[in-house]
Order: C-alpha cells, then structure tokens, then sequence
C-alpha cells in the first residue's frame, strides 16, 4: 500500500491524476502518502509530521489521538488545507491539495473542510444565523438560497429557535452548535473538529458528541482530533499519533 518516496517523485503528472481518480471512486476522501512537515529552529529540525500514511473513507467517523507534542495540530492543518507538506503527496476527494499554491488551497478549503474549534470562533455581533450564513456569502449563494440553508442547518443542529440570537445570548454547547451548523452549511465533504469539547462541562460535552454521533448516521464523514481517550472513544476508528508518526490505527467495533 505504501508506495515508496522514489515511486512517488517518480509519478507523472497524469499518473498522478489517475491515482485521484481512482481514489474518489472508491470513495477516499483523504489520501497522504509519506507526509512530512519539518520545521527549522536555527540548526535543528523537528518532524512534527513524519512520514504519515493515512487513508479516510467517505461516511468514516475517525479521532485522531496523542500526546500533547504528537503533531496532532501539524497534522489537522495539513489534512484541512490551512498549511502544505515539506513532503509527501496529500489527495483530498480525488484533488491532489498538496501541490497547489495558497489561493487554490483556500478555495479547495472553503469548498471541502468544514472547520470546528475549541473556541467556536463565532462572529460576536452577527446572530446564529449570520454566522451558518457567511461560508455562503463568500462562496457567492444568492441571499434566498442563503437563508434557507442556514435555517436548514441550524435546524440540523436544534436551534432554528434560537436564530436571531447572538453568540453572547447562547451557552457553549448552543454557542458550538452554531458553530457546527456553520462546518456544515456548504456540504463539506469533511468536518475537522479541533478538541471541539475542550472549552465545554462534561455534560455539554456529552451533547456536542452525541450530535456528532447523529451527524455521522446522516452520513457525515467526520474527523475528530483530541488527546482526550474518553473523547476519541467516541469515534468509530482510532489513528494513536506519536513522534509525528502513526503509531497505531485502532477499529472501533463495539459500536
Ligand atoms: P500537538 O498538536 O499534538 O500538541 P503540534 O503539531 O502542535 O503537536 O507540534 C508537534 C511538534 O512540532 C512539537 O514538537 C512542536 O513544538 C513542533 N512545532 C509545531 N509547530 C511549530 C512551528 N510553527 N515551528 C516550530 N516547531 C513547531
Ligand atoms: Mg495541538
């Protein structure tokens, strides 16, 4: 499965679109073949990615898990398009994302990942609704579609009701439900939740993770990064990340 990195340089640029295609149609959404991403410190070079090998399939709901310092964050920025690899190949729905330049990524981006964080990262002074709405606005829906499918996510997500209020107005676990309604109000073909329980009670917690349970029935295909072990067992497959690298892909079967 793993090609070689002498294979890999050696692809031709059509062969290399080949292999897109043939990944999308057996409905892989996310492809790296020995991905790297080396930072330079004055003479020292650290690995925070060091040659990963991962493959998601469409509807999967996966946690990616390890240690503070693992390159959980180096990784979910790779795979959600925010950064580029030193190294390696990286195919997201069949798109070769890891050589395009920072224009084409914030398309593919804006297009594919739907983001969820810690913090929500909600617009303070716009309601719920303007916050599912503006993912649309930039990808240029005209206004009456707009709404309707911001109300159809929020509704998604049980809080058509809570509509005209404002972050401030909500508690967390609504606050970042607001926030899940917008990772979904473009059809993403993934949602990337950074520790999306971090900043919540156990019990909200709870909540968000049995939505996302739901959202993943629906057919979701939803990757989730944490280093909480309770957190990560809510997923249905397990990739343990250490060193950068992966040090075990667990299957989930209980559920
Ligand atoms: P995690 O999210 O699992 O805590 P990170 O991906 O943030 O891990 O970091 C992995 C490793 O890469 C760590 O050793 C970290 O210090 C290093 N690292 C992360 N980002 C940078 C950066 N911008 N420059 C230099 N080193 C970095
Ligand atoms: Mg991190």
């Amino acid at each position: 499965m793993a090609a070689t990195e002498t294979t890999l340089q050696e692809l031709s640029e059509q062969e290399r679109k080949e292999r897109g295609e043939q990944l999308r149609r057996d409905g892989i959404v996310i492809r790296t073949y020995d991905l790297w991403k080396t930072y330079v410190m004055g003479d020292q070079e650290i690995h925070a990615v060091s040659g990963v090998d991962i493959e998601i399939k469409r509807g999967e709901y996966v946690a990616i898990m390890g240690p503070s310092g693992s390159g959980k964050s180096t990784l979910m920025n790779l795979i959600g398009c925010l950064d580029t690899p030193t190294k390696g190949l990286y195919y997201l729905n069949g798109k070769l994302v890891s050589d395009m330049d920072d224009d084409e990524l914030a398309r593919i981006r804006n297009k594919e990942i739907g983001f969820v964080f810690q913090t929500f990262n909600l617009l303070a002074r716009a309601t719920a609704l303007h916050n599912v709405e503006l993912p649309l606005i930039y990808a240029g829906v005209p206004s009456h579609e707009r709404l309707e499918r911001a109300r159809r996510a929020l509704r998604a997500v049980d809080l058509e009701q809570r509509m005209l209020h404002k972050p401030n107005e909500l508690s967390g676990g609504q606050r970042q439900r607001v926030a899940i309604a917008r990772a979904l109000v473009n059809n993403p073909s993934i949602l990337l939740a950074d520790e999306p329980t971090g900043a919540l009670d156990s019990h909200t917690g709870q909540e968000i993770m049995g939505l996302f349970e739901r959202l993943h029935n629906e057919g979701n295909t939803i990757v989730l990064v944490t280093h909480e072990p309770d957190i990560a067992a809510h997923a249905h497959r397990i990739i343990h990340i250490r060193d950068g690298k992966v040090e075990r892909d667990e299957a989930l079967t209980r559920h």
